[in-house]
């Protein structure tokens, strides 16, 4: 066997579904072979083949301060050098709970879990035990995670029930998750109003970053939490993705809005396989054990991933007005740079960004929601996307997924990204010089 992308994906499939362990890193969307990563530093990966990447997928949203950044580096190896795991309190594990608690207000008392999905997961779980009612509203186009309640899709009519979108996902399940649309709140109150006193909570992404890059408009997350509170239902801000990205203190700081429960995940884990729920003292505390709402996990509050996100933290609250200040620059340098770029080549595509969360959608008309976002070409896009990869630009293989930057993205980097997307947008649109 040839030591190639090639050679390793085809002896992937043999023992693991697809040659992958997450459906996207497949590249099923685009065609082709995803390069084997072999390492990365700062904002650069390298495949195997020797190959090298500006990277703007981050490990889908963990590595704000790149990849490798020394100080997580150090921390991890300190904590792994006195044992990986213990299933027993630890001071690391309060004193991250102390400063996530500190950093994001409405979260007063936090549960540390291992992946986005167990967060969301136990949040609605938490909301269901809490309010005493079955039914839980999500937007269509919106990701939870992979349990079974978030795996319906919309149905068409406000008041229809939704359809499973995965064999294994019972009907009984898919019953009791409503789609709402994004941005949208007369679909919110269609369904509120034919299902009145039985919605235990709203979960919403305040900015949605998997279906790209759509952010709240004006007054969406102000109208949830005003339906919420009208109606009995808890507000779940999903931050897996947005928290300490898009602001120190994610979107519920960038927008002013409080949610009563949020989850967190990604940044939080400082790139190890770490993530929390957290909300009202009153509601957490009826977690088990000091309460009867179930919920554990062996390796909960592991030591090492710990140490990775209290590093990761605790430089991005010392140094906060810096780092989001840059992150902001540097996303309206790329943003800027790429309109301008559009403009020259006469193309009506839409950038859309919230801070150092973007994306490039292929379609001539703001993105608002998941009907808008799926007009995009996606033709146009599998052809810029593999342009982009020949150059050396890394892009998420989707045109559904933000793209991130991070503070190790230099002006070069920018630079060398622009000039990339130039000559791939020609070729996508065959445009001559
Ligand atoms: N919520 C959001 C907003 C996400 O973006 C993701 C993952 N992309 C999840 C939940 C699920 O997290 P995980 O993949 O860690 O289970």
């Amino acid at each position: 066997m040839k030591h190639t992308n090639r050679g390793w994906f085809e002896r992937a499939q043999k023992h693991i579904p697809g040659g992958v362990n997450s459906p996207v890193r497949a590249y099923k969307a685009v065609g082709g072979t995803p390069p084997f990563i072999a390492r990365g530093s700062g904002s650069h990966i390298w495949d195997i083949e020797g190959r090298e990447y500006v990277d703007y997928v981050g490990s889908w949203g963990p590595l704000i301060l790149g990849h490798a950044h020394p100080r997580v580096v150090e921390a991890v190896a300190l904590a792994a050098r006195s044992g990986t795991s213990f299933g027993a309190p630890t001071i690391a594990e309060v004193e991250l709970a102390e400063l996530i608690c500190e950093i994001v207000p409405s979260v007063e008392v936090v549960r540390l879990v291992n992946s986005g999905t167990e967060a969301c997961m136990s949040a609605i779980r938490l909301a269901r035990g809490a309010t005493g009612q079955d039914r839980i509203i999500k937007f269509a186009g919106c990701y939870h995670g992979h349990a079974n309640s978030f795996l319906i899709e919309a149905g068409s009519g406000a008041a229809t029930f939704g359809e499973p979108s995965s064999p294994g996902v019972t009907h009984g399940t898919a019953r009791d998750t409503l789609n709402a649309r994004y941005n949208d709140l007369a679909s919110l109150d269609r369904l509120l109003e034919a299902n009145k006193g039985e919605v235990a909570a709203i979960i919403v992404e305040p900015v949605a970053g998997n279906m790209g890059c759509v952010p709240p408009t004006e007054g969406f997350l102000e109208g949830l939490r005003e339906r919420c509170d009208r109606h009995g239902a808890l507000l779940i801000f999903d931050e897996v993705m947005t928290g300490f990205r898009v602001a120190l203190r994610g979107a519920q700081e960038r927008y002013r809005v409080r949610p009563d429960i949020t989850t967190l995940g990604k940044i939080i884990g400082g790139g190890l396989p770490m993530a929390a729920y957290g909300g009202r003292a009153d509601l957490m505390k009826l977690m088990s054990p000091s309460g009867p709402i179930y919920q554990a996990g062996t390796l909960s509050g592991n030591p090492v991933a710990v140490a990775a996100g209290l590093a990761t933290l605790r430089i991005l609250k010392e140094d906060a007005a810096h780092i989001y200040g840059e992150l902001e620059n540097r996303g309206a340098y790329l943003e800027a740079g790429t309109r301008r770029l559009l403009s020259d080549l006469g193309l009506r595509l839409q950038p859309q960004r919230v801070g150092a969360m973007h994306c490039l959608y292929f379609t001539d008309e703001p993105v608002t929601d998941w009907d808008t976002a799926a007009k995009a070409d996606h033709k146009r896009f599998t052809a810029y996307f593999h342009a982009m990869l020949d150059e050396g630009i890394y892009l998420a293989p989707s045109q559904f997924e933000a793209g991130f930057l991070s503070i190790a993205h230099t002006k070069e980097d920018l630079d060398r990204t622009l000039d990339a997307m130039a000559g791939s947008l020609r070729l996508a649109y065959e445009i001559g010089e």
